[in-house]
């Protein structure tokens, strides 16, 4: 079993986690995304998100894939070289 590409994979999961980030949020909810969890009372905001996390969260979602592809192929090749050498 490949277990320096499952550490990697862990790390690199832990790192999506702590990058995305909760949507706005305030005491008054007139001026929270309607996307919070809380909602938003100002009807006139819409359900979209107005404060930018989504954008942000599909960006690292996006930049996680790709790293996870790259590492994937280089760990694999990386392995099946080193079960030759042995
Ligand atoms: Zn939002």
């Amino acid at each position: 079993m490949n277990t320096e590409k499952q550490n990697i994979l862990i790390y690199l999961e832990q790192l999506k986690y702590l990058a995305i980030r909760s949507h706005y949020s305030c005491e008054d909810t007139f001026y929270s995304c309607p996307k919070s969890s809380e909602g938003c009372c100002n009807e006139s905001k819409g359900n979209e998100c107005d404060c930018g996390v989504d954008d942000h969260n599909k960006e690292v979602e996006k930049t996680y894939e790709g790293i996870k592809q790259l590492l994937e192929n280089i760990l694999d090749k990386n392995y099946k070289i080193r079960k030759i050498i042995k």
